[in-house]
């Protein structure tokens, strides 16, 4: 994956009170981090993890050293308000212009990666963060997410060219459709296998897609080397994804026993997205949501937790995602508060950090490089004050990020970001 490289190629030493490495074992304390241009070279407790002669050191006393965050479920579109009509009326070079300032929240905020889940300027962001253009986080693509026809229009003049997403209907327009979103650009392919809180025209317990339409997508897209993620949030189409083979059910509202021993059986990951719908729930009304949307998002709140805690229980993979994209109401740059609710649904804190980090970089296929403190990957990590085991809300107030072994925010004295240096 490529990277901003550090200035130097001197071996940096990184010490703090603790360390999380992401795999989910006990903290070690204190915890050091060795480094080496872009990759970690040694981990370990810090009489474990020398420093040589010449070596950089940073010595981040009583904070706790983890693996950069990741958000396995944004959308990267320069939203500003709750209108789902917002694309409409903004000039697309503004919503790249806000994207960008949104990848810089992210970055600043502890999230080193991303999976975009459907926006047509995903691609161009990754490759202007990957070659060092403006900071951002690394980016997983989907380009536009696959929908089946009247599902997402939301004013019928419109209903043909959203930049957001791609109807395809029948097995063959899907192939197609798959095989187009690749060619532009897509590291990933998003579906729809179900209705939606945030459309007027459908409820979360619809089912959309076929059995036959579905697999026919996952088949295509695992030829080409690519995952699918399906937004699910009905009980009968979360049971056709699962059967059709897709990689992640995003959202899962309605799971229930048999569809969680499926997921548990096939390796299929679950992306529960709670602050979505939460936020839409308390916060809705006055950011402006649609009526339809609050409703909903009110009517599937209880569900939602019961099959999270359902999830839970029963052993299925979960990542963690916020289907942020970047307006009040999904702010990006506060996506940490996931991690807060996860907590609060019943999910202890140390399983809740995994989720966010190696859990969530082998959801995206990036487990080589990303996702924990080991060597051989990416240097991309975070510190925060004090001990999130015990406050998981300290992950909200990120104090120092590096990506690729470079600071690119820090809020600790005396230590200075590279990101100006990294401008060519
Ligand atoms: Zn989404």
């Amino acid at each position: 994956m490529a990277s901003a490289a550090a200035p130097m190629s001197a071996l940096t030493v990184i010490r703090a009170a603790r360390l999380l490495d992401g795999r989910g074992g006990p903290p070690l304390e204190p915890g050091a981090v060795a480094i080496q241009g872009e990759r970690i070279t040694a981990v370990g407790r810090s009489d474990e993890v020398p420093a040589p002669p010449g070596a950089r050191v940073l010595d981040l006393g009583p904070r706790t050293l983890l693996p950069g965050l990741i958000d396995a479920h944004v959308h990267l579109r320069g939203w500003r308000t709750a209108d789902p009509d917002d694309i409409l009326i903004t000039s697309p070079p503004l919503a790249a212009l806000r994207a960008a300032a949104d990848c810089r929240r992210l970055l600043h905020a502890g999230f080193t990666t991303v999976r975009d889940c459907g926006s047509h300027l995903g691609p161009d962001l990754r490759d202007a963060i990957a070659a060092g253009e403006i900071p951002g986080p690394h980016i997983v693509a989907a380009y536009r997410g696959l929908s089946q026809t009247g599902r997402v229009a939301t004013v019928t003049w419109a209903r043909d060219t959203t930049p957001l997403r791609q109807h395809a209907d029948g097995v063959d327009e899907c192939r197609r459709v798959v095989r187009e979103q690749i060619g532009l650009g897509a590291d990933h392919i998003k579906v729809s296998i179900t209705g939606r809180v945030y459309a007027p025209q459908s409820e979360p317990g619809q089912t959309a897609y076929t059995p036959e339409e579905i697999r026919a997508i996952v088949e295509e897209a695992h030829r080409m080397g690519r995952r699918v993620a399906a937004h699910a949030q009905a009980t009968q189409g979360i049971k056709n994804g699962i059967l059709g083979g897709v990689d992640s059910i995003e959202h899962g509202i309605y799971l229930d026993e048999e569809a969680c021993k499926w997921m548990v059986e096939r390796g299929t990951a679950l992306v529960p997205t709670l602050s979505y719908f939460y936020r839409i729930a308390t916060l809705g009304e006055q950011h402006g949501a649609p009526a339809y949307a609050v409703r909903k998002a009110r009517e599937v709140v209880e569900a939602h937790l019961a099959s999270f805690a359902l999830a839970c229980r029963t052993g299925v993979r979960i990542g963690m995602g916020t289907d942020f994209e970047g307006s009040p109401l999904f702010p990006h740059g506060e996506n940490a508060m996931e991690l807060e609710l996860m907590v609060r649904a019943g999910m202890p804190p140390g399983e809740v950090i995994v989720a966010a980090t190696g859990t969530n970089a082998a959801i995206l296929g990036r487990e080589a490089d990303l996702g924990t403190l080991e060597p051989g990957k990416l240097a991309d990590l975070i510190a925060v004050a004090g001990n999130p085991l015990e406050e998981i809300s300290r992950l909200r107030q990120v104090e120092l990020v590096m990506q690729g072994g470079a600071v690119v925010c820090s809020r600790i004295p005396g230590i200075v970001p590279a990101e100006v240096s990294r401008i060519r």
